[in-house]
């Protein structure tokens, strides 16, 4: 360092002003104040840009909005223990009632050259890095989502079927539960998009998965496997159980009378049902011993349910 330069270091009052000109230069918050009277008595250029100057006020008076007095999030009391001794770094993350930007504060008790115990916090910035965060777990999310849910229907596609079956299965094995399937394939339903058109086909699906959505426990997992098949895995019921199910969404299914572009599109769907007593059998067997049933189903005349014990 030159002789000339404004920064000495041979008096107490000079060596404060380089202290506080490296304060000054953080592109962070510091500020100090009195742990009793909340009296500010520093405040680095950060500070004073983003929140004024000190002009004898208190932290809570220049930091932050619309306070009557001390803040009732202020941390003081977790800076000292019982007996008054200093606790060491607390760090938290805040937002900043002033400018509303979050801050990484970490924050201490130490003695000031006077002898009073002071809080001295230092704050960063971490706004972009929060928005950064919020927009990874919605990315995050999102792709959860796409990877498990039918684009089309909501419903839960194959692969989620496979990962969320599979659980509820093992767990109907420990319990010793029966655990049921039915699977379901929409009739000629090419004659439905040769008919009114592939986007009709569409509304049509998208009806269907209504059916099964809003006759299914939350315990059931109603999932779309492909193209118009659909199947849904119903833990802790029997055969019997599951035939009824199965005759409800048919005659439901029948039922519906779709409005399409002022056009009315009736459809029906073939169902096989099976079920496992114990819940012995895998997801597989299931889904093949229903496909079974299913094809009886279409042979005997479609609309109707067949069913078959999964051994
Ligand atoms: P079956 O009673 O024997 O099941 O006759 P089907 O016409 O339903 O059976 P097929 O397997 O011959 O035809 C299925 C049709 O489903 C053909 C295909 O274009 C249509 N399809 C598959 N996925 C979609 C889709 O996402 N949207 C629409 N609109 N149609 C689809
Ligand atoms: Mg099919
Ligand atoms: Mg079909």
């Amino acid at each position: 360092m030159s002789d000339d330069s404004d920064v000495k270091t041979d008096s107490p009052d000079a060596g404060q002003t380089a202290i506080e000109t490296v304060l000054d230069s953080l592109d962070a918050l510091v500020y100090v104040a009195d742990m009793q009277t909340h009296e500010l008595l520093f405040l680095n250029a950060y500070g004073r840009a983003e929140w004024g100057e000190i002009d004898n006020r208190k932290c809570w008076q220049v930091l932050q909005k619309g306070q009557k007095g001390p803040c009732t999030f202020c941390n003081n009391a977790m800076l000292v223990d019982a007996e008054g001794a200093a606790t060491g770094v607390q760090v938290w993350e805040f937002r900043n009632t002033r400018n509303n930007r979050w801050y990484q504060c970490r924050d201490q008790a130490i003695r000031w050259p006077d002898g009073r115990l002071v809080r001295i916090e230092i704050a960063t910035d971490i706004t972009d890095l929060k928005d950064l965060q919020t927009q990874l777990t919605a990315a995050r999310l999102q792709a959860e989502q796409l990877a498990n849910e039918d684009a089309l229907t909501g419903l839960a596609n194959r692969r989620a079927l496979f990962a969320l079956g599979r659980s509820a299965i093992e767990q109907a094995r420990r319990q010793g539960h029966p655990v049921a399937l039915i699977a379901l394939d929409a009739d000629r339903f090419k004659r439905i998009n040769d008919c009114y058109g592939h986007a009709a086909g569409d509304v049509v699906l998208k009806a269907l998965a209504e059916v099964l959505r809003s006759h299914t426990r939350a315990a059931d997992i109603a999932a779309r496997l492909g193209g118009e098949e659909f199947a849904v895995l119903l833990p802790a019921t029997g055969l019997k159980a599951a035939r009824d199910l199965a005759e409800r969404l048919r005659a439901s299914i029948e039922a519906l009378d779709i409005d399409y572009r002022g056009q009315r599109i009736q459809m029906t769907c073939s169902f096989g049902v099976t079920a496992s007593d114990s819940g012995s059998a895998t997801l597989d067997q299931l889904l093949n011993a229903a496909d079974l049933a299913t094809y009886r189903a279409k042979a005997g005349g479609r609309n109707r349910v067949e069913d078959e014990v999964c051994r």
